[in-house]
């Protein structure tokens, strides 16, 4: 297979109800939801409830695996659901710097995909923007938090750091 071209952006949008938008996200956003659904019961789970576990569990399956080529599949599989059409946009939803009009993708979401389905499709958009880059997971025994921090960041708030610290002082004094 030729190799694609460097440097081609791609712009996906959805569409429901009427309305345009373009599918954009605060990685920090998903984290910390994601986060606080981990307290939550799964049973009163709204749709989008199922959606952030199984971003959470890409994110964790990454940081396990890297990008392999199963791991692709496994993505590539997951996301089938979620289909989009191209259309060319006009130059008020999206300038370029040519003048001329550029292409999207948008997805349907009146025909909504499974979470499965979306929470895959959200972890591509995360995973190719590079948002990666600056997630860590909490090194506090038994936390499962995800969160962005400078590469050094160990714990996910303060509490955990001090936390941290308590139970390998402990472990120190007993040993
Ligand atoms: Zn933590």
């Amino acid at each position: 297979m030729k190799k694609a071209l460097l440097g081609q952006e791609e712009v996906f949008l959805w569409k429901q109800k009427g309305r345009i938008g373009f599918w954009d996200f605060d990685i920090e956003e998903i984290l910390n939801a994601a986060n606080d659904d981990l307290e939550n019961d799964p049973k009163d789970k709204l749709p989008w409830n199922q959606v952030l576990p199984r971003i959470r569990d890409w994110v964790i399956r990454y940081f396990r695996e890297g990008v392999t080529d199963a791991f692709l599949d496994d993505l590539n599989s997951a996301m089938q659901d979620v289909r989009y059409t191209k259309y060319v946009l006009p130059l008020d939803l999206l300038p370029s710097r040519s003048g001329y009009p550029r292409s999207g993708y948008i997805t349907d979401l009146d025909q909504m995909p499974s979470p499965e389905a979306y929470a895959a499709n959200d972890f591509s958009r995360i995973l190719t923007s590079g948002m990666l880059e600056r997630v860590r997971r909490c090194q506090m025994e038994g936390c499962k938090r995800l969160f962005v921090g400078p590469p050094q960041a160990k714990w996910c708030s303060k509490n955990c750091g001090s936390k941290h610290r308590v139970r390998k002082k402990r472990k120190r004094d007993s040993s």
